[in-house]
């Protein structure tokens, strides 16, 4: 069958064998605090809309200030790795090259290029994995019981370094070699899964069928997480943000204030299998980017007009003083130091 690349074996011994001989590159960079690598991409092509490069920076532009006020480093993929893992199935092999190539990468935190963080605050609580190698959205019941694909989101998740996932990267990577087999396999997954038309096969409905079929050798490691938003389904989001604003702070993570909005079926960058109207989706992510942007912008004294507008407004005095935060969240974020939630 298809395969990533060469089985590799053996490779948390290598692994942990490097980090010894790189002591300058830890994997750990603070007491609780594991190296974390968020990665994200786009097709090599530009977009099929005229606006959809556009809302693809600012969307990257979202990414770079969360992993910057959480020290967290960032890759952007838009190559397609492997001609066989074409569209959704491409973060797979871009996974797997990056998870060989920096051994001191505890975690890899994949984010579509839909994924627009809405809290900056919010920090995984990394110490409730540290049993787990792959932490999806998700509820357990969805999964397991109800065998549905939308049991969990492929769009926004955490991988760890180690051979268990590479191995997980294989075997979910069997599923998606473009024509016979992603064909034939979304008919396997249409039978196996409870609500899953036939059409063919995707990377999400491929990784709850590996957990449903073989929930012995992937369930245990697995920690589906629903006690923050990792991912957040945009239409049930976008008109609630100045509501957020008013009555609740950023940080906790839970549904009131969602870590992320995601723009499932909106396809900001073709258009072409849009589930959405295309207006209606565009006007939830001009929202969601300024609504986390005013987070950032906040910082260093200004905000959005509203969060329909990109003009923005002073909202401080600039004393042409160093700024000696005397808000703690505004120091935290202007100076991240980390400590373990
Ligand atoms: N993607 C990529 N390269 C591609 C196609 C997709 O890196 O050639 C990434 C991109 O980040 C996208 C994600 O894969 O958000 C999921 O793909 P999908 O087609 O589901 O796009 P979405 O619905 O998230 O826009
Ligand atoms: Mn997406």
């Amino acid at each position: 069958p298809y395969s990533l690349g060469p089985a590799v074996s053996g490779y948390d011994g290598r692994r942990a064998k490097w980090l010894r001989n790189n002591p300058g590159f830890p994997a750990f960079v603070a007491p609780g605090r594991p190296r974390v690598l968020v990665v994200t991409g786009s097709s090599p092509r530009r977009c099929g809309n005229a606006d959809g490069d556009h809302v693809l920076l600012r969307a990257f532009k979202n990414k770079v200030d969360y992993c910057r006020v959480h020290g967290f480093d960032i890759f952007y993929s838009n190559a397609v790795l492997d001609a066989e893992l074409s569209g959704f199935w491409t973060k797979l092999p871009i996974l797997r090259a990056l998870m060989l190539a920096h051994p001191e990468t505890e975690f890899l935190w994949w984010a579509d290029s839909d994924v627009v963080f809405t809290d900056m605050l919010f920090e995984p609580p990394w110490g409730k994995y540290a049993s787990h190698n792959l932490v999806l959205p998700g509820w357990d019941e969805q999964v397991y019981v109800a065998k549905s694909w939308l049991g969990i989101n492929a769009g926004s998740f955490i991988i760890r370094n180690c051979q268990w996932s590479l191995d997980l990267l294989d075997a979910w990577a069997r599923m998606g070699p473009r024509g016979p087999v992603r064909h034939n396999y979304g008919k396997v997954l249409g039978k196996a899964l409870s609500d899953r038309p036939s059409y063919e096969a995707d990377d999400q409905s491929a990784l709850v069928y590996l957990l449903v079929t073989q929930r012995g050798r992937w369930g245990d490691k697995t920690f589906l997480e629903r006690s923050y938003t990792l991912h957040g389904y945009w239409a049930a989001i976008v008109d609630r943000y100045e509501e957020m604003r008013r009555n609740w702070t950023p940080g906790p993570g839970g549904e009131r204030w969602p870590l992320v909005t995601h723009f499932v079926g909106c396809k900001p960058c073709g258009g072409e299998y849009a589930s959405y109207d295309a207006a209606r989706c565009r006007r939830g992510m001009e929202r969601a980017l300024n609504f986390a942007d005013d987070q950032i912008l906040g910082l260093y004294g200004f905000e959005h007009e509203s969060l329909n507008t990109t003009t923005v407004r002073r909202i401080r005095n600039d004393t042409g003083e160093p700024l000696d935060a005397e808000d703690e969240e505004i120091r935290r974020l202007l100076h991240p130091t980390f400590s373990s939630p």
